[in-house]
């Protein structure tokens, strides 16, 4: 999968409408301290279906949405839309959408689809939310630090694996309900005898 563009419209410190063309190879993003630059790869991985307010340093969902400023009102939704290929070369576009008091939702190619369709197509290409290609400040000393089993979730996101932990969760609640009907028919037909 390649990224290719970036959109952000009251996304953080982004209030108007803003486009990032990214060309393939090496991308850097330079600028002074606080002009978002981080704001930037936390759009990428929010749009991803970044759902821990933790690693987008705020406190709430919410707070990825502009704030205001002295100068500035609030407002009252952030959207961030992703412009890539697939691995066929196919053009992939994913946006999420927040509202206050209304949550997130997300649209993939303009249908209407689950936070968990988005996550499981990125995670499927190996680039997910948490992929370790995404390398913020104090990402490496993480890692050094990281518990085994943080370190074997990272490796299972760069082999791009990820998804299939969400696939067999389904598999077997699926399986649940299906022994359960089983149950259910025996119970009926012992009933009839
Ligand atoms: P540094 O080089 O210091 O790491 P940076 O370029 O990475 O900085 P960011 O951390 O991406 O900058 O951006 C911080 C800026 O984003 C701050 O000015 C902060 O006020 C602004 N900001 C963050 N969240 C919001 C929000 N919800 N509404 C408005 N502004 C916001």
């Amino acid at each position: 999968m390649e990224f290719r563009k970036l959109r952000l419209s009251g996304f953080k410190s982004f209030v108007e409408p803003a486009e990032l063309r990214i060309e393939p190879g090496l991308t850097g993003v330079v600028g002074p301290n606080g002009c978002g630059k981080s704001n930037l790869l936390e759009a990428i991985r929010w749009v991803m279906g970044e759902n821990s307010p933790k690693s987008m340093r705020s406190g709430g969902m919410e707070d990825v949405i502009f704030a205001g400023t002295t100068a500035r009102p609030p407002r009252d939704f952030a959207e961030v839309q992703l412009h890539a290929t697939d691995d066929k070369g196919e053009p992939l576009e994913v946006t999420r959408r927040i509202e206050r008091g209304a949550g997130s939702a997300y649209r993939l190619n303009g249908d209407d689809v689950r936070a968990k369709d988005v996550g499981l197509i990125f995670a499927d290409a190996a680039t997910g939310a948490h992929s370790p290609a995404l390398v913020s400040q104090g990402k490496i000393a993480q890692v050094i630090a990281a518990k085994p089993v943080e370190r074997r979730m990272m490796l299972e996101e760069a082999a791009g694996i990820a998804g299939l932990h969400v696939r067999r969760r389904d598999a077997e609640s699926k399986l649940r309900s299906t022994e359960k009907n089983l149950e259910r028919l025996e119970d009926l037909m012992a009933s009839q005898d």
